[in-house]
């Protein structure tokens, strides 16, 4: 089993770093769905009166 080329990945929208997992959120009053990494959503939560969180989204194996 090769784990390289079936994983989709998608990029965290502040870093640009690809992961399996990001998280959903709403990060400022443009009410616009970002994708962002662990510690990108992190940061962005904090003293953040906009941060909205909307589920974790991983990337889908094929079985
Ligand atoms: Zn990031």
């Amino acid at each position: 089993m090769t784990k390289t080329g079936r994983l989709r990945e998608k990029q965290c929208d502040e870093c640009g770093e690809t992961s399996s997992v990001l998280y959903r959120v709403q990060r400022d009053s443009s009410l616009e769905w970002v994708f962002l990494c662990l510690t990108c959503q992190g940061k962005t939560a904090l003293d953040n009166p906009h941060y909205v969180y909307g589920g974790t989204w991983k990337a889908q194996k094929r079985h």
